[in-house]
């Protein structure tokens, strides 16, 4: 069988919480929450969702656009003269529409004040995260997707890992991974990988910049492919191109116990920050509690950060269908870091792992080089 997205399906359920919040509408604004409720990936539209009907509304630019990806749903196009709020007026007009929500994480404060001045005789509701929760559980399609962009990410990285150099900088590499991965069907990177030799890599968000290979033996890569429809994957590997230190070694056995004990706690019903506790509390133990800051990990799928959170001070509980990244790490300012991340699927009865990039010890070592 064939697997399609169900854009009329999550509508529907987004309607059940519509009616759940008391609103008679929601305006979605959020580019990523357009696409996964219409399948459309321009920009500048809005999908005002009410009881009785849903309305995209946009402008002439993207008028054959939206006729081709998402023909089922009625569109409004303004032109040049007209505002995207005169447009929400008169469709909550027409449909006789008096609480209509807004998504208060997706609208600016001058957007906000915009709305207030042109819908005066409806009640604007702030709302967050109604459609980012359904986001959260993964669909049949969706979860293809996500597979596709781990498979696009993976052979990309056998490619960048069979052809380092010591001689390469940590833009040549970047580079040679989006390309890479384009190569095999990607859209584009999911997100500016961080490649980062020795020091860069002790910083959990570098930019890959100009040290080469030869400069550290410990090497950071944290990359992600985008499918053409959008889905994302995430991954971080270390790869040692020299002879790593003791302390290298160590430490990489540390977070690499940590994640592998963390992605065990993961079941439908476990909380997140019962998972981020078991990562957190043995790298504490090694030693190493402070130098891990950021949260464990976190959803992704059209965006590449996404409910739910793993982190100390999240208590959003698990279910079948999230797809979650694990990625804990230890960062040595100045030295090296190490931070081994995979994506994984809550099931039924656990998880399962959909990343299949080895990750033991001796794998990370690129023999030809050390
Ligand atoms: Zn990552
Ligand atoms: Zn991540």
């Amino acid at each position: 069988m064939k697997l399609t997205p169900d854009f009329e399906g999550r509508r529907r359920k987004l309607v059940r919480k519509l009616r759940g919040a008391g609103l008679d509408a929601l305006i979605v604004s959020a580019e990523s929450n357009v696409r996964y409720l219409t399948g459309f990936t321009g920009d500048s539209t809005w999908l005002l969702v009410s009881r009785k009907q849903v309305t995209l509304i946009s402008d002439t630019r993207y008028e054959t656009q939206l006729a081709d990806e998402c023909p089922d749903v009625p569109a409004v196009i303004r032109d040049a003269g007209s505002t995207m709020n005169a447009s929400v007026a008169k469709v909550a007009k027409s449909q006789s529409l008096h609480q209509i929500g807004f998504e208060a994480d997706h609208v600016t404060v001058s957007q906000l004040r915009a709305m207030e001045l042109s819908l005066t005789s409806v009640s604007l509701i702030p709302t967050t995260d109604l459609v980012e929760q359904l986001r959260q559980i993964k669909d049949k399609w969706e979860l293809d997707q996500i597979r596709q962009a781990i498979q696009m990410a993976e052979r990309g990285i056998s490619v960048v890992r069979s052809s380092l150099r010591p001689d390469q900088t940590e833009k040549q590499i970047r580079y040679l991974l989006e390309e890479a991965m384009r190569g095999f069907g990607a859209d584009g990177p999911a997100f500016e990988p961080i490649v980062g030799v020795g020091p860069t890599g002790a910083l959990p968000h570098a930019h890959a910049g100009d040290l080469t290979v030869s400069e550290s033996p410990a090497l950071l890569i944290d990359w992600g492919a985008t499918t053409p429809s959008g889905y994302r994957s995430d991954l971080t590997r270390c790869f040692f191109t020299g002879r790593p230190t003791k302390k290298m070694q160590s430490v990489y056995e540390l977070v690499l116990a940590a994640q592998e004990a963390a992605i065990r706690a993961i079941a439908p019903g476990v909380t997140c920050s019962e998972v981020d506790a078991v990562a957190r509390g043995m790298i504490a133990d090694g030693g190493y509690g402070r130098y891990f800051g950021h949260g464990l990990g976190h959803g992704f799928g059209l965006d590449i950060h996404e409910s739910v959170r793993l982190s100390p001070i999240s208590d959003q509980v698990l279910a079948p269908g999230m797809v979650v990244t694990v990625e804990p790490g230890i960062y040595l300012a100045g030295r090296f870091g190490i931070r081994i991340e995979d994506d994984i699927l809550v099931t039924r009865n656990g998880y399962e792992i959909l990343t299949s990039v080895p990750k033991d010890f001796e794998s990370a070592i690129v023999d030809y080089l050390a």
